[in-house]
């Protein structure tokens, strides 16, 4: 199958070829003359499937009968997303992908100056793109007019949901006009998920394409056994003796990330953190440092670090283990891409061992244990409770204004037996394909061959608060 054959028009397709893509990924193979079609959609597809030009294109090709240069243009399309992140990423793809199109599109998220926004949406935009609580700022100042939207598309839905963005979305979507297309992207498809598509989407299609490998025979995946307080010491050493030039550090907490990045620089490591308290541009910086070689570590909290898009990184560590086990999924999935062989290193104290078996559980393997000589773990140590900290999830209603508290809770995988990886009743053809997908771009690679369609059934304890985005709109949710 070729784009071509997609029944893609020639100034995407010219479009697609300065990209470099030499044929549809299966999200796109499925997506695209379906939504041409104008049918609603429920995708099961996470960030690295390319699941986004999966619906810029067809969305694109659709607006692209209806745009003139001469007349202000109305917003006829509005795709939602959960972090500023990803809505820049999108934004960005709407770009290259339009190239060719006369359309104008708006990307509008927190962190950054309202003003030029509403310049941009004064003028007149066919597409818009935006995280929910700046939208709504928009919305509430009435400097954006969402009432003549065709077509609307909620990304990363259950990262919607667990971020708390389910009142926002309400709000939006009675906004919008009755009549419209939806296409709704979802990784993990929970009860949650069924009832607010079930809300939004009229007869869609389903589509399903499998997640990105995640212990993929391209990731070595290693746990090194040690105490809590050497953790920072056997880090550097581990970068400093193998001699890594680029790792994605997570933590748990800002807090942590913050400790952690200085605590390297003093060891002679350059590292930065991103996480929600940074600024917008702090953040942008950060990432592009890191990606340009500047800055050799990045250490980043799960929700900063979420629909980033890093090409061949050799080295993601877990300096504290994820208390939801489905993100250590979603971490490793950042090394081992474009073909090429990653290593996920975890540091595992005492405190994280049920987190462990939460994760080997889910992953259904038991990750090599390897102790290095003179990080040897001291038998004295007991266990300790692990503290909450910036990944409180929503759902703990005391997180918002009280001190931190002890997280003695399971694991999240077992505390959501309703939440399942998206899937149809039979697995297609199709998605076996998938599996062995690779996706090509400039002559990178990337491998595709999930064995991990059991993945999801977690769902992510997240939550940061933003007293800024959240001034007018009680109680508050997370904003990224
Ligand atoms: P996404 O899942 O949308 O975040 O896309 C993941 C990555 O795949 C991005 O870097 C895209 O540029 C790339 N990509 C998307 N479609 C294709 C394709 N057909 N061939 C090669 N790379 C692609």
């Amino acid at each position: 199958m070729t784009f071509k054959e997609l029944g893609l028009i020639e100034p995407l397709l010219k479009a697609i070829k300065d990209k470099g893509y030499t044929k549809p990924s299966p999200i796109q193979e499925q997506a695209i003359p379906v939504i041409l079609d104008k049918h609603d959609v429920l995708a099961g597809a996470q960030t690295g499937t390319g699941k986004t030009a999966g619906f810029t294109l067809p969305l694109l090709q659709l607006l692209s009968s209806k745009t003139s240069k001469n007349t202000k243009p109305n917003i006829k399309a509005l795709i939602l997303t959960p972090t500023r992140e990803l809505a820049a990423q999108v934004a960005q793809s709407v770009d290259d992908y339009g190239k060719y199109l006369p359309i104008k599109t708006a990307v509008i998220f927190g962190g950054v100056g309202i003003n030029h926004q509403k310049a941009l949406l004064r003028k007149g935009v066919d597409i818009v793109i935006a995280t929910p609580g700046r939208l709504l700022d928009h919305i509430e100042q009435n400097t954006i007019d969402i009432s003549h939207v065709e077509c609307f598309i909620l990304d990363e839905a259950d990262r919607m949901l667990d971020m708390g963005f389910i009142r926002d979305i309400r709000k939006v979507l009675a906004l919008l006009p009755a009549h419209r297309q939806n296409l709704l992207f979802s990784a993990t498809f929970s009860d949650e998920i069924k009832k607010l598509s079930d809300g939004i989407l009229n007869n869609p299609k389903l589509i399903e394409v499998a997640r990105r490998n995640t212990s993929s025979e391209m990731v070595s995946q290693v746990i090194h056994l040690v105490d809590k307080d050497r953790k920072k010491a056997l880090l550097s050493k581990l970068i400093k003796e193998g001699n890594w030039k680029q790792i994605l550090v997570f933590t748990r907490t800002k807090h942590g990330a913050n400790k952690l990045s200085q605590q390297l620089e003093l060891d002679g490591i350059s590292a930065t953190a991103i996480h929600g308290n940074k600024s917008q541009g702090a953040r942008t910086k950060a990432f592009a440092d890191f990606k340009a070689g500047a800055v050799r570590v990045l250490v980043a909290t799960d929700i900063a670090a979420r629909g980033i898009d890093i090409d061949q990184l050799p080295h993601v560590v877990n300096f504290e283990l994820p208390n939801v086990a489905e993100d250590y999924v979603h971490r490793i999935g950042r090394t081992g891409r474009a073909g090429n062989e990653g290593e996920a290193v975890s540091l595992v104290c005492v405190d994280e061992h049920d987190y462990l078996k939460g994760i080997e559980k889910l992953i259904k393997t038991s990750i090599k244990k390897v102790v290095i000589e003179g990080f040897e773990v001291d038998p004295r140590i007991k266990a300790e409770p692990i503290k909450a900290g910036g990944n409180r999830g929503r759902n703990n209603s005391s997180s918002r204004n009280s001190p931190k508290k002890t997280d003695t809770r399971a694991p999240r995988d077992n505390r959501n037996k309703d939440k399942k990886p998206f899937r149809k009743d039979n697995e297609s053809k199709n998605t076996q394909e998938n599996r062995k997908y690779k996706l090509s771009n400039e002559g990178k690679k990337f491998k595709e061959s999930s064995n991990n369609s059991k993945f999801g059934s977690a769902k992510p304890n997240s939550s940061r608060v933003d007293n800024r985005q959240n001034r007018q709109r009680k109680p508050r949710v997370q904003k990224d």
